[in-house]
């Protein structure tokens, strides 16, 4: 029985995190974020069906079908419901820690917060209190002012000092009504006062909304705000979750770590504002190419990671190829004045994730596969078993003479390079600003603007201004190899010259 239910309770809190993420968006008035929350109750109504959760199937329903002005209260509604039951499932019980010297207090207390929905510790001194801490991990803490060891206000302080305790909701339990103890107990972050004898339904629910309060924040932690992925914290969270399903059901898991190619240079051309914008527009693409199983954070800039589940690097590397068809096909537009089309490609690295592995290991072993990609041209998708293609060197020739061009074409082309010939010198630079060559051939005189215009160009693009450049002058100009290399150029060829000379200095250049 774990199965059914236990899957769908585990799987909770990235619905969770969705809906609150999707809420955010809706309440900040994005269209977008209707059709999202209206998506995930549609796959909620299903899973809730499914897995034998008919509450949580009849309030997606009922965010599904909302006229947009009920909508914000359906959507609440159902997060509200989902929030209870990830809590009150079972392993997952919230935590309390009663800190109270009164035998009579304590059973009190305990009969407010009985084991069944709650996993209690109760500690008699300050002291045993702070023991239990270092063993547990608590949610909220009640707390009685006059100890036998210690002023409870101390003890409330300590805790606010302590990184482990210093978000944990705090409740004082006090017989002291005076104004002046309240306001001190608030000043050191007590987050409520009740005085004794405290009703029963009143401390419950101000607990249960305390523990929701301070979920919802936790989950609002875990989302990265532009992306709206989860972050590196959820991801971490995350994959313990799928590694312990994944040794449970004796299923495969992989782990990928995706980076955006020359992403540098689409912030430098087009501006921070239009980088966010790519960043939102892979994320989006980069979900919808996994499954619904899967998971995607934002790990860091322009990186990603995705867990992979019940699939094998070979699986996954056919997804990602996938994705990166589909953004050569549709690649990024800017809306607005001045439009403007952005090609995406990605280098990837894909391991599978073994029991021995940590999710640093898994990381670490992705990241080398990636950096393999980088450094064999980028836009690859590398597994342990991929024979790492070098994707061909692309050198964009501008050359006007045309037995000089033909000459220098043919024999590159020959040694296996990829050529891109212009014989115009304003055409040449147009083209490389907008591709990406691993070399530049620029002769000087040419139609259009001169090799050294179009030098001094390259050198100020931030795509070109490391690119290897090489210049051809000719016999009897020799200042021009002075003032060639003065602007930025790495190399020169003297006309005319031996084909096997031009493919040494090209090979060195690209070493
Ligand atoms: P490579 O192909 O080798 O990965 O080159 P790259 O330019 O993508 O890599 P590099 O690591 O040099 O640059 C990453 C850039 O990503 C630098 C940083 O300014 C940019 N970046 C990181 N986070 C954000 C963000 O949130 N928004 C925007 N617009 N840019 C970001
Ligand atoms: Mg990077
Ligand atoms: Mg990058
Ligand atoms: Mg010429």
């Amino acid at each position: 029985m774990y199965d059914l239910k236990q899957h769908f309770l585990d799987r909770l809190g990235t619905h969770i995190d969705a809906l609150h993420s999707a809420q955010k968006a809706f309440l900040s008035g994005s269209d977008d974020a209707v059709e999202s929350i209206r998506r995930i109750a549609h796959s909620l109504k299903g899973s809730g069906g499914t897995y034998g959760f008919p509450s949580v199937t009849e309030l997606a329903q009922s965010v599904e079908e909302a006229p947009a002005e009920e909508l914000e209260s359906a959507l609440r509604a159902l997060l509200d419901h989902l929030i209870s039951l990830r809590t009150s499932s079972r392993g997952d019980k919230s935590v309390i820690l009663i800190v109270e010297d009164s035998p009579e207090d304590q059973a009190i207390l305990q009969a407010i917060f009985p084991e069944s929905d709650y996993r209690v510790y109760v500690a008699g001194t300050a002291a045993e209190a702070q023991e239990i801490l270092t063993r547990h991990s608590i949610h909220i803490i009640l707390l009685d002012l006059i100890l036998p060891d210690s002023d409870g206000r101390n003890l409330l302080v300590k805790f606010r000092e302590s990184p482990q305790t210093v978000h944990t909701p705090v409740i004082i339990l006090s017989a002291k009504d005076s104004p002046q103890t309240k306001t001190e107990c608030f000043a050191l972050g007590a987050n409520e006062y009740f005085v004794k004898p405290v009703d029963a339904e009143v401390l419950a629910t101000a607990v249960r909304a305390k523990l929701d309060q301070a979920q919802k924040i936790k989950s609002e932690l875990r989302i990265d705000a532009l992306t709206e992925l989860p972050n590196r914290a959820a991801l971490q969270e995350e994959f313990l979750r799928y590694k312990a399903q994944s040794q449970r059901h004796e299923t495969p898991l992989s782990l990928a770590m995706l980076d955006l190619d020359h992403f540098k240079q689409v912030n430098d051309t087009y501006g921070h504002l239009i980088g966010d914008q790519v960043l939102q527009y892979f994320s989006r693409h980069l979900v919808r190419s996994l499954r619904k199983s899967d998971f995607v954070a934002r790990w860091g800039g322009e990186e990603f990671v995705a867990l992979l589940h019940n699939s094998t690097p070979e699986g996954g590397q056919g997804a990602l190829e996938k994705l990166a068809r589909r953004l050569k096909e549709k690649p990024f537009q800017s809306t607005g004045d001045a439009a403007v089309t952005i090609p995406i490609t990605f280098s990837a690295g894909i391991t599978e994730v073994t029991a021995t592995k940590s999710i640093n290991d898994a990381i670490s072993d992705a990241d080398e596969l990636l950096y393999l990609g980088k450094h064999s041209g980028r836009d690859q998708i590398l597994t342990r078993k991929s024979d790492i293609k070098e994707r061909p060197r692309s050198i964009l020739v501008a050359e006007d003479d045309e037995l000089t061009a033909d000459f220098i074409l043919h024999r590159l082309k020959k040694s296996g390079y990829e050529i891109t010939h212009y014989a115009n010198g304003a055409e040449a630079l147009k083209s490389a600003q907008s591709n990406t060559f691993d070399l530049i051939i620029l002769d000087v005189k040419m139609p259009g603007m001169d090799g050294f215009e179009v030098l001094r160009n390259l050198r100020k693009d931030s795509r070109n201004n490391s690119v290897p450049i090489i210049m051809l002058t000719s016999m009897g100009r020799e200042n021009d190899i002075v003032k060639g290399l003065d602007w930025g150029a790495n190399d020169y060829m003297l006309k005319p010259f031996s084909a096997t000379e031009l493919l040494a200095r090209i090979h060195r250049l690209l070493k």
